[in-house]
C-alpha cells in the first residue's frame, strides 16, 4: 500500500481543517482501507472563543459524511476535555454517550459526532486516523490473531481486544493505552475492529497507517495469503425468472417490495461454491462497522427455489423478532451466496445493495485471506446480535422518516435518453424507483452515474437485444415492476400516395412491433411484481384525432393503442395494469425538429407560431409534465384504473 499524499494536491486545501480535510480523502480513496462511511479521523485544535479564552477543540467525523467526499462542514467541534472526562466515568449507557456528544457540540447544526469520538479524545496526539482495513482484519481474525499483530507490530502498535463500539471500548482504551504505549508506539489495534494511527500532523498520522497497513499486507505475503481467490468451477445457472421469483419471495415476507442485486462475477461466484462456503459466510462480519448491512442469510441451497423459500422463512423470523424488539424490519438489506447464483444482496433501495455488494467483496478477501493463515474466526454470532440490536443503530433508524412513493421497485422506461423518456427516467427517480434506461442511442450508458440507475444501448426491434437487457436489468435490480413504453419515431411527413414502404414499415417496426416485444418479454416479470405489474403506453394524440400527412405514425400509434388495450383485458388477472397516455406538441422532444415542425404547422395552414399554441388552454405542454402523469399513473392514484386513454395536450377540440 502506498502513500497518496501529493504536495500539490494538499495545497489546495486551505484553513485550519484544510490538512484534516485532505488526508481524510485520501484514506476515503482506498476501499480496502475504508468503504461507504466507514473509518474516521479527528483532529485537536485550539481556538479562541468569544471571551478569548483558549479552548481545546476536537474535531470529528460526522455521522452521514463520507471519508472520501468530506469536507470541513462534516467534522463535527465537541469540548475536548468534556469527552475525555466521560471515558473516566465507571459506566455510562451507550444512549447517553451519545446524548453527552450530542450536548457538547460547539456549532448549532453540526452533524453527530462519531459514536467513536470518545476513542479519538483519549488519544493524546493532534491527528487520529482510524480505519478497518482488510489486512489488518484478516491478521487479527486469523488463529492466533492476538499474538500475529503482536508479532507484526511489536511495540508499535496498543492491542486492543475486541469490545463492541461503544462507551465501554473507549473507557477500556484509555485505561489500556497508556499502559501499552512506548516511544516507538504510532497506533492502537482493536482486534475484530480496525486500526488507529495517529501523529503530530495530518500527513504523519496518515502515512503511519498506511505503514501499518503495509505490514500486515506484507505479512500476508510473506505467508502465501495475499492472492488466494479460486476460479469458479461452474458457471453461474440461474435465470432471469428465477431471480425474479426470489426478489418477489423476498419482497412478500418482507411486505414491501425490495430491489435485488446479483453479482455471478467469478469472484463471488467462486466464493460461493467453495465447499466450506456455508461455515464461513455464516460465521458473522468481519468488523462491526459491516455488521448492519451485511448479516448474512442462512440460505445456501443448490436450486433457486429452495432458497427463495429459505430466504423467506428467514425474513418471517427476522420480522417476529423485530416485532418482539420494537425495531425496524426494513432497517437493513440482506445478502446471500449460493453456488448456482453466486451474490445476491436484497435491500430497500438500489444504493443499498450496491454498498452490502462492495462491502462483501471485501469481506471476502478478508475471510479467504484469513483462511489462508490457517482459519477464519469471524466476530461470534452474540457480537452480531448485540450490534444488531444496538440503541444508537436503532435511534439512527428511527430518525430516517418515510421513503418515497417507489422505494425497492423497479421501472423499464424505452427510449429513456431523451425528450420524454428521459424525463420519465426523473420522475420516477424522484419517486423512489431503481430504473433501467433503454435506447438504442450509446449515451444511455453514461447519462447517469448512479447506482440506481442502469442504461442499456439496445435496439428494441431485436428480440435478442431485449432479452440481453432484461437479463441485465434483473442481475443489477431483481425485477421489473413498472414499464414505460416511450420509444418511437416519427416519419417524415408523406401524403399516403407518396409513402415510402420502408417508412411505413419502420413505423410500424418501432411504434407497433417493438413494444409488442418488450411487453412480451417483460410480461413474467410484470407478473412477479410485489405491488403488481403497471404498464404506460406513450401514445398520442394522433389516435384520438390523426393529423393529415401522419399515415404511419397514426397508423402504427392506433395499432399499440389496440395492443395495449387488449393486453388490459388479458393481463389484468394477473395483477398487471395499463393505461396510456395521449401527448400532443410536447416540443421539448427529439421528434420535433425545425423540420418536423415547419412541415406540420404547413399541415395546417399555420404558421409555427400558431401551430405551437394550438390547444384550448394555449398551455405549453413539457416532457416533464407528461412524465409525471405516467409517473402518477403507476401510483396509488390509478390503482384501480386500467385501459385509460388520458390526454396530455393542453385540451385539443378534436379531442374533446
Ligand atoms: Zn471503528
Amino acid at each position: 500500500m502506498k502513500s497518496l499524499w501529493s504536495d500539490a494536491e494538499a495545497a489546495q486545501f486551505s484553513g485550519a481543517l484544510g490538512p484534516r480535510v485532505y488526508t481524510s480523502r485520501l484514506l476515503g480513496r482506498d476501499k480496502s482501507l475504508v468503504l461507504h462511511g466507514g473509518g474516521n479521523t479527528s483532529v485537536k485544535l485550539r481556538e479562541k472563543n468569544l471571551f478569548g479564552e483558549d479552548e481545546d477543540i476536537l474535531y470529528v467525523k460526522g455521522s452521514g459524511w463520507d471519508l472520501e467526499t468530506i469536507e470541513a462542514a462534516g467534522f463535527t467541534p465537541v469540548t475536548l476535555g468534556y469527552v475525555r472526562r466521560l471515558a473516566a466515568l465507571p459506566s455510562l449507557p451507550d444512549p447517553q454517550m451519545v446524548n453527552e456528544l450530542n450536548t457538547h457540540m460547539l456549532r448549532a447544526g453540526a452533524p453527530s459526532p462519531s459514536v467513536e469520538t470518545i476513542l479519538h479524545a483519549i488519544l493524546p496526539h493532534t491527528y487520529v486516523d482510524h480505519t478497518h482495513a482488510d489486512a489488518v482484519l484478516s491478521v487479527s481474525n486469523a488463529p492466533e490473531g492476538e499474538k500475529r499483530v503482536r508479532e507484526i507490530y511489536g511495540d508499535r502498535v496498543a492491542v486492543i481486544p475486541y469490545i463492541m463500539a461503544g462507551f465501554d471500548l473507549a473507557a477500556y482504551c484509555a485505561r489500556e493505552f497508556p499502559r501499552q504505549a512506548g516511544k516507538r508506539t504510532i497506533g492502537m489495534v482493536l482486534l475484530s475492529h480496525g486500526v488507529f494511527s495517529f501523529g503530530a500532523d495530518a500527513r504523519e498520522s496518515y502515512e503511519r497507517m498506511i505503514e501499518l497497513v503495509s505490514m500486515a499486507e506484507e505479512y500476508l505475503q510473506r505467508k502465501k495469503a495475499w492472492h488466494v481467490a479460486p476460479p469458479p468451477a461452474r458457471t453461474a445457472s440461474a435465470k432471469r425468472a428465477e431471480i425474479a421469483a426470489l426478489r418477489r419471495s423476498i419482497s412478500d415476507q418482507a411486505g414491501l417490495p425490495l430491489v435485488v442485486r446479483v453479482n455471478d462475477s467469478a469472484k463471488f461466484l467462486g466464493f460461493a461454491q467453495r465447499p466450506e462456503v456455508e461455515k464461513l459466510s455464516q460465521q458473522g462480519p468481519a468488523t462491526p462497522d459491516h455488521v448492519i448491512r451485511t448479516k448474512p442469510v442462512p440460505m445456501l441451497g443448490r436450486d433457486v427455489p429452495g432458497y427463495a423459500k429459505r430466504y423467506g422463512e428467514y425474513f418471517e423470523r427476522h420480522a417476529n423478532a423485530a416485532k418482539e424488539k420494537k425495531t425496524m424490519l426494513d432497517a437493513a438489506p440482506r445478502m446471500a451466496l449460493d453456488p448456482a447464483l453466486g451474490f445476491a444482496a436484497a435491500g430497500r433501495t438500489a444504493k443499498d445493495t450496491a454498498i452490502v455488494e462492495e462491502l462483501y467483496e471485501h469481506t471476502i478477501d478478508v475471510i479467504l485471506r484469513a483462511e489462508a493463515l490457517g482459519g477464519w474466526r469471524a466476530l461470534d454470532q452474540r457480537h452480531t446480535f448485540d450490534i444488531e440490536y444496538w440503541d444508537l443503530e436503532q435511534a439512527k433508524l428511527r430518525k430516517a422518516g418515510s421513503p418515497p412513493l417507489f422505494t425497492g421497485e423497479i421501472v423499464l422506461v424505452t427510449g429513456a435518453a431523451s425528450g420524454i423518456g428521459k424525463a420519465c427516467v426523473e420522475s420516477f427517480l424522484k419517486r423512489g424507483a431503481a430504473v433501467v434506461g433503454l435506447d438504442r442511442n450509446p449515451a444511455i450508458t453514461t447519462l447517469w452515474k448512479r447506482a440506481d440507475v442502469l442504461g442499456i444501448t439496445c435496439d428494441l426491434t431485436d428480440a435478442k437485444a431485449i432479452d440481453t437487457a432484461l437479463d441485465a436489468a434483473v442481475r443489477r435490480f431483481g425485477g421489473v415492476d413498472m414499464l414505460v413504453l416511450n420509444a418511437g419515431i416519427f416519419p417524415s411527413s408523406q401524403a399516403i400516395q407518396d409513402i415510402a414502404a420502408e417508412s411505413w414499415r419502420s413505423a410500424m417496426s418501432v411504434n407497433v412491433e417493438a413494444n409488442l416485444l418488450v411487453m412480451q418479454a417483460c410480461h413474467p416479470l410484470l407478473k412477479l411484481a410485489p405491488r403488481g405489474g403497471r404498464i404506460v403506453v406513450i401514445g398520442s394524440k394522433n389516435v384520438p384525432a390523426p393529423g393529415p400527412g401522419a399515415a404511419a405514425y397514426s397508423a402504427s400509434k392506433a395499432a399499440l393503442n389496440q395492443l395495449a388495450r387488449v393486453a388490459a383485458l388479458e393481463w389484468a388477472k394477473d395483477g398487471i395494469r395499463i393505461n396510456s397516455l395521449h401527448p400532443n406538441q410536447v416540443f421539448d422532444t427529439g421528434l420535433w425538429t425545425e423540420e418536423v415542425l415547419a412541415s406540420r404547422a404547413k399541415a395546417y395552414n399555420m404558421t409555427v407560431e400558431q401551430y405551437k399554441k394550438n390547444n384550448l388552454l394555449k398551455a405549453e405542454v413539457s416532457s416533464k409534465d407528461v412524465a409525471e402523469l405516467a409517473a402518477e399513473m403507476c401510483g396509488p392514484l390509478f390503482a384501480k384504473t386500467t385501459a385509460a386513454q388520458v390526454p396530455v395536450d393542453g385540451g385539443n377540440e378534436r379531442v374533446v
